[in-house]
C-alpha cells in the first residue's frame, strides 16, 4: 500500500460515501465534505418510494445500460458490482437486502435511514472526519498538493481531492453553482438535462377528475425507445412510471392496456355473451379493466371507436398517447450530462489536474431506473479508491 496521505471527498451521496469507505479502509486520512447539515440528502429522497439499490442482471447486460465508455463500465463494474455491493450492505452495515419485482435489489427496510445512520457510523470508527454545512467553491493548487476552498476561505490542504457532488436532479438552481468551478478552469461540461422523469400529456379535464392519482397496472407501452412493462400513474400534468421515463422524449407513445392477452384473445372476450351490453361495458366485466384504464379508453379514444368492439379491441392493445414535454430537472429522478468523459483518464482522474478526482452522477452518464443509477456510483466510488490507494484494482 501506498503512504498514507491526506484525501478530501466533496459530496456525501453513495459516490462520495463508497470513496471515503474505501480510502480510509486502506489507511488514507480522509476528510468528508458536504454542503448540507446531514449527509446522503438524495438517498433519503431517493428511499421515500422505496431504496432500489442495484439490480439482479447478469454483469454483461448490467453494464449496457449506461451511456459513456462501455469499457469503463465493464471494468469498474467488473471490479465492485451488484454481489459486492450487496455483501457490502450486508456486513459492513449490517442491513439485510431482497430481490424484489422486475430483477431490482432493495434494503430492507426499503428506505435510507438506516443505511446512512449506520454508514455514517461505520466511517467515524474508521476515523473519517465528517464535516457538513460547508459548501466547496474552488480548489487551486497548494505545495501540499490541493488547497480546498469556500468561498475565500481554505479547507485546508490535501494530496488528493475526490468531487462526487451528484447530478443536476431535484437540486435548486442555487444548488448547482459548482459546474463552474470546473468550466472556469476550461474543463468540458454539458449541461444538464431531466432523466428518468414524467411527461405532460394535455389531458381532457373529465378525464383528470375521474383518474387522478389513479395507477394503470400492467401496461406495456411501446415508444420510439422500444417497449416496456410496468406500471403508470396519471398526475395533474400528463404521466409517471419506469415506462415513461424509458420513453424519455417527446412524441407518440402507444400503450397495450392488457399485454398479456393477444388482440384475437381480447376480441373473444369482447363477444363473449350475448348480453346486451355496450362494448365498454365488456371490456369492464370480461377484461378487469381498472379505473384508471376505463377512464383512458373513455376519454381519450375517438368516442366512434369505444361503440365499436372490434375497434376497442385494438384500442385496448395499442391506444395512442401524445407526450409533450419532459417535467423539470427539479422534478426528475435524475439528469443527463456532467463533466465530460474526455476531461478524465482510466482511473477518473482530471488529466488537467493530477491528484483530482470526480465519481457518481456528476459525470457525463445516464441510466434508467432500476438500481442502475446507485450501484454506478457506488462502483465508481470503490474504482477510485482503489486506484489512489493501490494504483488500479
Ligand atoms: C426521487 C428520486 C428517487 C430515486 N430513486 C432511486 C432508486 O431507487 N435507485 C437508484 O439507483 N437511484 C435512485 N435515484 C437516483 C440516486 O439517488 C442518485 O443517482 C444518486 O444519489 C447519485 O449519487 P451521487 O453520489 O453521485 O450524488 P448525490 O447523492 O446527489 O450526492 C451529492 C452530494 O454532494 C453534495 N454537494 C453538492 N455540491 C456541493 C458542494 N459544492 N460542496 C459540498 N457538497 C456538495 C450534495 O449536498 C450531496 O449530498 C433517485 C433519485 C431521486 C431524486
Amino acid at each position: 500500500m501506498n503512504r498514507s496521505r491526506r484525501i478530501a471527498v466533496i459530496g456525501s451521496g453513495p459516490a462520495g460515501l463508497m470513496v471515503a469507505d474505501g480510502l480510509a479502509s486502506a489507511g488514507h486520512a480522509v476528510t468528508l465534505f458536504d454542503k448540507r447539515k446531514g449527509l446522503s440528502w438524495k438517498l433519503y429522497i431517493a428511499g421515500g418510494s422505496g431504496l432500489n439499490i442495484s439490480n439482479s442482471l447478469p454483469l454483461d447486460l448490467f453494464a449496457r445500460h449506461y451511456t459513456g465508455p462501455a469499457d469503463h463500465w465493464k471494468a469498474c463494474l467488473g471490479a465492485f458490482g451488484p454481489q459486492d455491493w450487496l455483501d457490502f450492505i450486508e456486513q459492513k452495515l449490517g442491513i439485510g437486502t431482497f430481490l424484489g419485482t422486475s430483477q431490482r435489489y432493495f434494503v430492507e427496510t426499503m428506505h435510507a435511514a438506516l443505511l446512512v445512520r449506520n454508514w455514517k457510523r461505520r466511517l467515524e470508527e474508521l476515523n473519517v472526519t465528517i464535516t457538513l454545512n460547508t459548501l466547496c467553491t474552488d480548489f487551486r493548487p497548494s505545495d501540499a498538493g490541493w488547497e480546498l476552498l469556500s468561498q475565500e476561505r481554505s479547507l485546508g490542504s490535501f494530496d488528493a481531492l475526490v468531487f462526487a457532488l451528484g447530478g443536476g436532479s431535484y437540486e435548486t438552481t442555487d444548488g448547482l453553482s459548482w459546474p463552474s468551478m470546473f468550466q472556469q478552469k476550461g474543463l468540458g461540461f454539458q449541461d444538464f438535462a431531466p432523466s428518468n422523469t414524467g411527461f405532460e400529456v394535455a389531458w381532457p379535464a373529465a378525464f383528470l377528475q375521474e383518474a387522478e392519482g389513479q395507477p394503470i397496472k400492467n401496461i406495456q407501452l411501446t415508444s420510439a425507445r422500444g417497449q416496456r412493462k410496468g406500471d403508470l400513474v396519471v398526475t395533474h400534468y400528463g404521466l409517471e412510471g419506469t415506462p415513461i421515463y424509458f420513453a424519455g422524449m417527446p412524441g407518440l407513445i402507444q400503450v397495450d392496456l392488457k399485454p398479456d392477452l393477444t388482440t384475437e384473445q381480447v376480441m373473444q372476450r369482447l363477444q363473449k355473451s350475448k348480453e346486451n351490453l355496450s362494448p365498454m361495458r365488456r371490456a369492464q366485466k370480461y377484461l378487469q379493466l381498472s379505473p384508471g384504464s376505463k377512464a383512458l379508453l373513455f376519454h381519450m379514444a375517438p368516442p366512434d371507436a369505444t361503440r365499436d368492439g372490434t375497434a376497442l379491441a385494438h384500442l385496448i392493445k395499442s391506444l395512442p398517447l401524445q407526450l409533450e414535454r419532459p417535467r423539470p430537472l427539479s422534478e426528475s429522478i435524475s439528469s443527463s450530462g456532467g463533466l465530460l468523459w474526455q476531461n478524465l483518464d482510466e482511473a477518473l482522474m482530471l488529466k488537467s489536474h493530477p491528484g483530482v478526482y470526480c465519481a457518481g452522477e456528476m459525470l457525463d452518464w445516464d441510466a434508467p431506473t432500476g438500481g442502475f443509477l446507485i450501484q454506478a456510483c457506488i462502483s465508481q466510488g470503490h474504482w477510485i479508491s482503489r486506484h489512489l490507494s493501490f494504483g488500479g484494482t
